[in-house]
């Protein structure tokens, strides 16, 4: 299975959390993925493993919460759903907006770390 890309990203968040935790071992990792973040979450899933072998990061629980694409409609004045690959437009209305308010994310959204002591 090709994982590179997101195996890179997931790199990059456990050296993030080594920096906010450092030295600390750390029991769970959560994170908010938009579904148009260009991460592919099986993927994700999938890389963690990998990602988090050998560093402090490793056995943690991890879990992703995939976030789901809105729009903002300036016609309808309102905040919309939209399917992953729909094209940037109002599905109410067919209004086109490129304002995405969600589906990029990719953040941590929390860790928890063992108790010191
Ligand atoms: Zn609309």
């Amino acid at each position: 299975m090709v994982v590179v890309h997101e195996l890179g990203l997931l790199t990059s968040v456990v050296e993030k959390i080594s920096e906010v935790a450092p030295g600390r071992r750390v029991t769970k990792v959560f994170m908010r993925v938009g579904d148009r973040s260009g991460v592919v979450y099986d993927s994700l899933i999938a890389a963690w493993p990998v990602a988090s072998f050998g560093t402090d990061c490793e056995d943690a629980q991890f879990e992703a919460e995939l976030v789901i694409s809105t729009v903002y409609c300036p016609t309808c004045d309102a905040e919309h759903e939209i399917d992953q690959f729909y094209a940037l437009t109002c599905p109410v209305c067919g209004t086109p907006t490129a304002d995405l308010r969600h589906g990029r994310e990719f953040e941590i959204s929390s860790i928890e770390v063992e108790k010191q002591g």
